[in-house]
């Protein structure tokens, strides 16, 4: 059976905290899309983690956790996770490396930095982590995948042809230096070493495992609005953030995904550039972006503070949607307790016309948020495991959101930890 948990948003809605919750009882955890460039941040027995490329099943001893072809993979990124885990007491986990990943390369990132830099105030927010660099050059077919770096002079050859390119944007346009070849070659050579023990046919090892009846789960990074296609283009990621994705980013067949997790955060946060209808600015966004997820709302990768606003249900509506989403996990509930009244986003204005569908993003921009204020509970509702103990208008906020999202929540989050869910 292959599971997706995926974010409905903008992302950090908390899909680390709900795949290390149900890796429990999976086998296999695959990362099938996207780098280092988000980070999921998850509290559990060993401390609090901020994870970029390795899944979120890594904890447990019996989980084999994948990073999938679709990957950005990046080389230190992976091995400095993989050291900050063991040097802090937990095992060291079971992971494969797809060898058709293909491998961020240190001009990623340098091209990232310049052309953040170059576009200035228009930039994207980028993370610097080479990611839109790496997944153009995958689709320019320049790329490099795993496998090739077994491959000596097959390797040689191909970085001298992609160097000239390269050479002539980073001194004509970024006027940088040009790429030392000698010693690019020789960072390729020490990810060959260290990679090595990894590496395999990790579609194979999926079909084996789906035929054997083993539990997979498929952890997307970001969220639906993401997206490159279905998200706010341009202000979007460069790979697919949607659980269909997860069939070609792990080599499964499609209709082997049974169960899509959408997970929707109960406000809306997001970080870089980008339309934000229910975004809230002042002392209104300074008081939810402190209180809110588990000790701010502060980038894991970056550390920078995320825009935040009220829920937004056009666009967690619209967000499941394209996921396809079989269920909802709603999550960072208990941050709203401190509120009298809690505004949801439930309608765009849009040229004076009211409507409950995203729109394209050159209509986005014109939208101003129509809201419904429900009341709040007051009160904190961590350590509550029952639904049925949960205040009255905990409860109605819940199904409030359930009916304007139109997929039954199943899950709500109400602490960071581990065991801090409720199931309807
Ligand atoms: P991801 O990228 O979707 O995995 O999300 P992040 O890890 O970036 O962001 C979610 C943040 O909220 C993390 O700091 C989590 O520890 C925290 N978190 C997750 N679920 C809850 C919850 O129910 N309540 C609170 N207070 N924090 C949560």
């Amino acid at each position: 059976m292959v599971r997706a948990v995926v974010g409905a948003n903008w992302g950090d809605e908390g899909k680390g905290k709900i795949t290390d919750m149900l890796a429990e009882n999976s086998d296999i955890i695959v990362r099938f899309q996207g780098g280092s460039n988000a980070g999921h941040t998850i509290v559990n027995d060993y401390g609090k983690f901020a994870l970029h490329i390795l899944p979120s099943g890594i904890f447990y001893g019996h989980t084999t956790s994948i990073i999938g072809n679709g990957v950005a993979f990046s080389v230190p990124a992976f091995f400095n996770e993989i050291n900050e885990l063991v040097e802090r007491g937990v095992p060291k986990p079971k992971v494969l490396i797809s060898n058709r990943a293909q491998i961020v390369m240190p001009y990623h990132i340098l091209f990232d930095e310049c052309e953040e830099e170059r576009l200035g105030k228009k930039s994207f927010g980028s993370t610097k982590s080479g990611i839109a660099p790496f997944y153009s050059d995958k689709y320019s077919k320049v790329g490099f995948q795993v496998s090739e770096l077994f491959d000596e002079g097959r390797l040689r050859e191909h970085v001298k042809s992609v160097c000239e390119q390269k050479d002539i944007i980073l001194q004509h346009m970024y006027h940088k230096e040009p790429i030392n070849q000698e010693e690019l070659i020789n960072t390729l050579f020490e990810y060959r070493d260290m990679v090595e023990p990894y590496v395999c046919d990790t579609a194979a090892f999926l079909r084996d495992a789906i035929r054997e009846g083993k539990t997979i789960l498929l952890e997307g990074q970001l969220g639906t609005l993401k997206d490159p296609d279905f998200g706010i283009y341009p202000m979007v990621t460069s790979s697919s953030t949607l659980a269909a994705y997860g069939a070609i980013g792990a080599g499964i067949p499609p209709y082997e995904i049974k169960d899509i997790i959408a997970v929707v955060k109960a406000y809306s946060s997001a970080v870089g550039a980008g339309e934000f209808v229910s975004e809230l600015h002042g002392k209104e966004a300074d008081e939810l972006r402190n209180r809110g997820g588990d000790g701010g709302e502060f980038g894991a990768t970056t550390g920078r503070p995320r825009r935040v606003g009220w829920l937004d249900t056009v666009a967690s509506r619209y967000g499941a949607h394209m996921q396809s989403a079989t269920q909802v996990a709603l999550t960072v509930l208990d941050v709203l307790g401190y509120l009298e009244e809690i505004p949801v986003c439930t309608a765009y204005e849009i040229d004076g016309e009211i409507t409950k569908d995203f729109p394209v993003t050159a209509r986005l921009a014109k939208a101003k948020p129509v809201f419904t204020v429900l009341p709040g509970w007051k009160c904190d509702i961590r350590g509550i495991q029952k639904y049925e103990d949960l205040p009255e208008n905990c409860r109605k906020y819940i199904e409030f959101v359930e009916k304007e999202i139109g997929v039954r929540i199943t899950m709500v989050s109400n602490g960071p930890g581990r065991s801090d869910i409720i199931y309807r």
